[in-house]
């Protein structure tokens, strides 16, 4: 019995046949849920140096987090993934994910996920594989311990080192995700992805996107992943992998490595098309589109006391109106394309 197995579940009040589909026809199977917008580190590219973070009674409790999940599952989500800020520091995450972990005994949820800087995860990868976590991303953009302490503005690298090796351990699969970085990593990616394969991971590249005002100039900083790629090619051969995810990476294998390279690439290709996730922030916020400003205040909701199907009612219509596409360009001097920090949202 967990904490939350008392709580109304909506899969038995709704039909998953109906789905949650887009007024584009796209059907939504996937929902990232951002736990807290704190974190351990100030990565520069997501956050300001000094942030201002939201009080505590903006951001969801923890059953309200569960049950705002569960109605989403009972909606035909099939993928959720915990994120952040860092998920991992949110107290009483674990029981978040206990609680979670019933859908996938009952079947209606193929994966509980989550997305980590890894800096805790040497304490937790036992708990998150107990509790049917199977996979986790951990972002790491460079394997240099003072450029480490730099881009994310104080972090040990040897805490995400340990964390890796005990997810490891605990029989997690695990993909590292690294954003593309002009000044700070670019040379150094064939180094990161050589050791990403060599350890057993997956590995993803990120084009940086502009959410939210940080210190510094992401123009600057902006690779077009298409130039890495290329780059790439002239020393390894990249095998185009037929695997879609719904998502905007595209996969190849690297013959030489035997690993599997992704590549999000927001700014330089459009990927909505196929979209199939929303995102619910940790205030309770629906975005429905990344790159865009569109959002439904599902807290407000909550709060009012509505019950399943008025819940239900307004997820649907939320869905309903997700955007066709983003809005997402770095030119520059331009403002960011949506106010909200990664952290806010989720990445
Ligand atoms: N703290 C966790 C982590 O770092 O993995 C989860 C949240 S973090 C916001 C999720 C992902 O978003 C990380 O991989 C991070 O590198 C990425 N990210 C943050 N800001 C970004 C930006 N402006 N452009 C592209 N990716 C970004
Ligand atoms: Fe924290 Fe993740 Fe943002 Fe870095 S990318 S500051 S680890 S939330």
């Amino acid at each position: 019995m967990t904490p939350f197995d008392a709580t109304p579940s909506l899969i038995r009040q709704t039909s998953p046949d109906r789905g949650l589909l887009d007024g584009f026809g796209r059907r939504v199977t996937y929902l990232r849920v951002s736990v807290t917008d704190r974190c351990d580190l100030r990565c520069t590219y997501c956050m300001a140096e000094h942030m201002t973070f939201l009080p505590k009674n903006e951001v969801l409790g923890l059953e309200e987090l569960d049950r705002l999940t569960a109605a989403f599952i009972g909606l035909g989500v099939r993928k959720v993934r915990l994120t952040g800020g860092e998920p991992l520091v949110r107290k009483g995450l674990m029981d978040l994910i206990a609680g979670l972990s019933r859908h996938i005994r009952a079947g209606a949820l193929d994966e509980l996920t989550l997305t980590t800087n890894g800096t805790q995860l040497a304490r937790h990868a036992e708990d998150l594989a107990r509790h049917g976590v199977r996979r986790i991303n951990v972002s790491l953009d460079t394997l240099d311990p003072d450029r480490f302490r730099r881009l994310t503005r104080g972090g040990d690298l040897k805490q995400v080192l340990a964390g890796l090796e005990a997810g490891r351990s605990a029989g997690l699969k695990i993909k590292i995700n690294a954003v593309a970085l002009r000044d700070d990593n670019a040379g150094a990616l064939p180094e990161l992805i050589a050791w990403a394969h060599g350890e057993g991971f997956d590995m993803t590249l990120i084009e940086t996107m502009p959410m939210g005002e940080v210190e510094a100039d992401r123009t600057d900083q902006f690779m077009s992943l298409t130039q890495v790629r290329r780059e790439l090619s002239a020393f390894w051969t990249l095998e185009d992998l037929p695997l879609n995810t719904g998502g905007p990476a595209r996969y190849v294998r690297v013959a030489e490595t035997g690993g599997r390279l992704g590549f999000i690439t927001p700014l330089t290709h459009n990927f909505c098309e196929a979209c199939n996730r929303v995102r619910l922030t940790c205030t309770g916020v629906l975005h429905t589109c990344l790159g865009r400003e569109d959002a439904a205040d599902l807290r407000a909701v909550l709060r009012d006391g509505a019950d399943d199907r008025a819940l239900t009612a307004a997820i649907r219509a939320a869905v309903a109106g997700k955007p066709q596409g983003h809005d997402f360009r770095i030119d520059r001097g331009a403002a960011p394309a949506v106010s909200r920090h990664m952290s806010m949202t989720g990445g």
